[in-house]
């Protein structure tokens, strides 16, 4: 560590072989793995040449979010029911957008990394012969899923956390990531250093600045979870996407994020046994009163109603293909439309659902045979939803108690809200970005295509830091950088970042809060999940023209403090324009509904009889998937000369790799290092 004078300010600047950004699942593990490797390389002190940088240890999605019983996608562990790598890829790939050799990885590195986690104390629950039990999620014939329990991304981020401290890593918090220092260009582009704001410091004179130099660089910051308004990313969540693209880093699939029902004043999913125990659905106004049953009046009967709201419990991610017909997904569109009329919708464990005058009463042995099955097999039968949740899973009670809420007393508000980005940026096999040097993990890694498995994202995280770590330490080796002959580059950025910053004063510019604001509820309205081409193109003109704005005018800080707010309003900007650059293209391409979201359209598919446009009294249509865009990525890369600000290309997704080599010459390319270069 040394300080610098740039621009006269005192920079203090560090130097590791490897810095990893984010201390989420992903990042803890990518660190343990890199430790691991290196020890196995027997390079000397492999903690001196690693760092966790973070905004914040208790922060991010690993940290903050769950559900009734997290789940972790693995392959298969049943004694009787087999599994196969190549059949877990299938299931990663099939809804399309999704690179078969990323899908095979995950899957053959599905089974290492779920035992790591065991190892490092994760508490996965085995039988008395030790078979690890899963269940089935949805169309899962494989009893793939398993749980810690509603916190199991918190259980994983903090078992990884202690096993990074007894390595001695260095965990470097507090820290708001506020550029990527890039130095060559071209195919010689590398990212150099990360800079960052340290948070603890702001109170002093000197802008406390950061600069982590690194060999290698592994950005494991989470999914961009403040870009929404109705959200249950923990607050906070605001990631470093924009910074990566301005970097030159590619994305993938940024069209693609997962929305679904969530409550909203502890931001937690009700998925699983929320929904299974089939709570009463009503809406409220503003202030709590004028009860209504909105959901009876579009469904036929209660048998029907409550046997949808069992199933949103794993069918939990709103889908536009189980909308016509009373399917699941039209619960999560008359929430929303209900929230839209400024109604307040709630979950009440206290009662049973309530139907319409022409409706049978609640009957739990009226359920459709999928519904009556499971609760009976779960001796869930008892009167209320209360009872039956206590019975099938306590846990799911107790975390609201924890946040403050008593589902024996409180109904539970609820929206349709982002939860988990599918998109991110693109690597290869490796888990190597488009900037040789730069890695990609967890939710920033767009691994997924239009749709994943429950829990897979947990299993893609885990295992994209242990291939990270295994390329970094056998390919680029253990060495801290030496960038001295790039130090004129280098400086001018350090100027340019600081120069900037000291522009945002207290007298003039936009007010960093008004900003974020603006940007989460245009992103809520117009990308998430109900999508129209008009909106968007006019969602992204005013995206473009914020951005625009902010570089000119810069920010009004109102104290010290503001400027990370600052800092994440111009990430949040940028990464907003992103986002709805790729919706807009892909609308333009003739794409349809499909993943988490719906297309409106006036030719499309009847969403219900009853659900008509307000303004024109015409019944509200969406256009259904178009399946040849299943076999096309949508690639977005930052360019400042676009009109938009980004430029969009399409690729083919690769294919999985052929079956291997013999046992001999495979151990042969493993012996000499070839397994890296192809
Ligand atoms: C409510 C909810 C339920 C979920 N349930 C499941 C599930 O059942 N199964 C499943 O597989 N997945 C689930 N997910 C998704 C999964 O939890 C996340 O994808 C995963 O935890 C992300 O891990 P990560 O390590 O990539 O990022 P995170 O855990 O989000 O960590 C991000 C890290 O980056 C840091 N960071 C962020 N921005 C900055 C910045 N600007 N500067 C510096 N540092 C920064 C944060 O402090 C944090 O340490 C769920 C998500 C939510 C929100």
């Amino acid at each position: 560590m040394e300080t610098r004078q740039i621009a006269n300010k005192s920079v203090i600047i560090h130097n590791y072989n490897t810095i990893i950004v984010g201390s989420g699942a992903a990042g803890m593990n990518c660190a343990v793995h890199l430790y691991e490797f290196m020890e196995q390389k027997k390079v000397n002190n492999p903690q001196e040449r690693i760092a966790v940088v973070t905004a914040g240890i208790g922060l991010g999605a690993s940290r903050m979010s769950g559900s009734d019983k997290q789940t972790y996608y693995k392959m298969g562990t049943s004694p009787d029911v087999p599994d196969s790598a190549g059949e877990f890829a299938k299931s990663l790939t099939a809804a399309g957008c999704c690179h078969g050799d990323l899908a095979l990885a995950e899957a053959v590195g599905s089974l290492r990394e779920f035992y790591h986690l065991v190892q490092a104390g994760v508490p996965f629950p085995h039988d008395p012969i030790g078979s690890y039990i899963g269940y089935k999620t949805d169309n899962d014939p494989y009893e793939r899923a398993t749980s810690a329990g509603p916190k199991t991304s918190r259980f994983m981020s903090e078992c990884l956390e202690k096993q990074v401290r007894r390595y001695g890593i260095p965990i470097i918090d507090g820290q708001e990531v506020t550029h990527l220092l890039t130095i060559g260009g071209g195919k010689a582009k590398q990212i150099a250093a990360v800079v960052t704001i340290d948070k603890s410091k702001l109170a002093e004179e000197n802008l406390p600045i950061n600069v982590f130099f690194c060999t290698n660089l592994v950005l494991a910051a989470g999914g961009p979870g403040a870009l929404y308004k109705t959200s249950v990313y923990p607050k906070g969540q605001v990631g470093i996407h924009s910074l990566a693209l301005q970097a030159g880093l590619i994305a993938e699939n940024l069209t693609e994020s997962q929305f679904g029902l969530a409550s909203i004043k502890f931001r937690w999913n009700v998925s699983g046994s929320f929904c299974q125990v089939i709570p009463r659905i009503f809406s409220a106004d503003a202030d709590g009163n004028d009860e209504r049953e909105f959901l009876a009046d579009f469904f036929p009967s209660m048998s029907r109603m409550a046997t949808n709201i069992f199933l949103k419990g794993y069918q939990w991610p709103f889908d536009p293909q189980r909308i016509s017909d009373h399917q699941s997904s039209l619960i999560d569109i008359l929430v929303f439309r209900e929230r839209q009329n400024n109604r307040r919708v709630f979950m009440d464990f206290l009662h049973n659902p309530v139907g319409s005058d022409s409706m049978k009463q609640f009957d739990i042995g009226s359920l459709e045979p999928e519904a009556f099955e499971y609760l009976k097999k779960t001796g869930a039968l008892q009167d209320t939803p209360i009872e039956r949740l206590e019975r099938m899973n306590p846990l799911a009670i107790e975390i609201y108690k924890e946040n403050g809420i008593d589902l024996y007393s409180e109904p539970l508000e609820i929206a349709v809200c982002a939860q988990h980005n599918n998109g991110g940026f693109a690597m290869n096999k490796w888990w190597q970005s488009n900037i040789d040097h730069t890695f990609i993990i967890g939710e920033m890694a767009g691994t997924h295509g239009v749709k994943r498995p429950g829990g897979s994202a947990l299993n893609a995280g885990q295992v994209g830091g242990l291939r990270a770590a295994e390329y970094i330490v056998n390919v680029y080796g253990c060495d801290p950088p030496d960038y001295s002959n790039h130090q004129a580059e280098i400086d001018r950025q350090l100027k340019q970042i600081i120069t900037k910053l000291e522009a945002w004063g207290s007298s003039s510019g936009l007010v960093p809060e008004e900003v974020i604001d603006k940007i989460q509820n245009r992103m809520s309205s117009s990308a998430g999940h109900i999508r129209e081409m008009n909106d968007a193109r006019r969602a992204l003109a005013e995206a473009v023209k914020l951005y625009k704005e902010i570089q000119k005018q810069g920010f009004k800080l109102e104290n010290k403090k503001s400027i990370i707010s600052a800092i994440q309003a111009e990430h949040l900007a940028l990464t907003s324009a992103a986002y709805l650059k790729a919706i807009m293209e892909l609308l333009e391409q003739g794409g349809g509904s499909r993943g988490s979201y719906l297309v409106l359209d006036g030719d499309g598919i009847e969403i219900h009889p009853d659900i008509s446009n307000k303004t024109t009294g015409k019944t509200l249509k969406f256009k259904p998937e178009n399946e040849k865009l299943r076999n096309s990525i949508l690639q977005i890369e930052y360019d400042r000369d676009e009109p938009d600000l980004f430029r969009c290309n399409t690729i083919k997704p690769r294919p999985a790799p052929a079956p291997g080599k013999a046992f001999e010459p495979a151990w042969q390319d493993y012996r000499e290092g070839k397994i890296y270069g192809c």
